[in-house]
């Protein structure tokens, strides 16, 4: 019996829901996904807290509510190709494969990398690439996708992931200083691709995207 089922649920319910998510796969696929799996043993007892929490490297796992925010903007209905800047734990990661035909993610810290390699392989997450280097330049070779998350803040919108993005696709992405930061989707429309629609979903405090279209350090 998996004991931390009740903890998911109240996550779900109280930090969620109660904030107005309401897409029932991203619901689903949170209740179901073991979050504490992703999550250094000795801050497991605070893996269904409503809050970020570090990683390895200096790095961090999102607040639940943030993954749930940022997945529901994607509008994931279960055929899409996604892709992911910043693996991380690779907890977004496993709800986007849950939600979606196929990820490719990008994480610029190999041993970030390797464990969530680890941790998907484990629970069965076979339609997960996984990739080590500057996600600021996208995956070229498997371009276009039809949504695209970075989970890192940018200075700016990343000019190679908008070249990316299918026409009709969704990106969301944090922009914005290195401390605080806006949280965009971005929308290609199909009658006019040309004009990138821009719509603000709010604060939010993410670590820094380093590299050719984030900080050099
Ligand atoms: N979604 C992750 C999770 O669920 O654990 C959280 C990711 S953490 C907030 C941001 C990640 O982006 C870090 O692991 C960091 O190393 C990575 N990162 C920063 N700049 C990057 C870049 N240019 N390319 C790829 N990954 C990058």
């Amino acid at each position: 019996m998996d004991r931390y089922k009740k903890q998911r649920t109240r996550m779900v319910e109280t930090q969620i829901k109660a904030r107005a998510i309401s897409d029932v796969r991203v619901l689903r696929a949170m209740s179901t996904i073991p979050r504490h799996l992703f999550i250094d043993e000795g801050l497991i007892d605070q893996a269904y807290n409503d809050s970020p929490l570090p990683i390895d490297e200096h790095q961090t796992i999102s607040q639940p509510y943030i993954v749930a925010l940022m997945t529901q903007a994607l509008e994931l209905k279960g055929k899409e190709r996604v892709l992911e800047i910043g693996t991380g734990s690779g907890y977004q990661t496993a709800v986007l494969a849950s939600l979606a035909d196929r990820v490719f993610s990008i994480e610029r810290i190999a041993s970030l990398a390797t464990n969530a390699r680890k941790i998907l392989d484990k629970l069965n997450y076979y339609n997960v690439a996984i990739r080590v280097g500057d996600g600021s330049y996208g995956w070229r070779e498997e371009a276009p996708f039809d949504a695209i998350i970075t989970t890192a803040a940018a200075p700016e919108i990343p000019q190679y992931l908008i070249e990316q993005l299918a026409v009709g696709g969704r990106m969301v992405v944090p922009v914005g200083g290195r401390d605080v930061q806006t949280l965009y989707k971005l929308t290609c429309p199909v009658e006019n691709p040309q004009e990138i629609i821009k719509e603000d979903l709010g604060g939010c405090r993410f670590v820094s995207l380093i590299g050719e279209s984030g900080w050099k350090k």
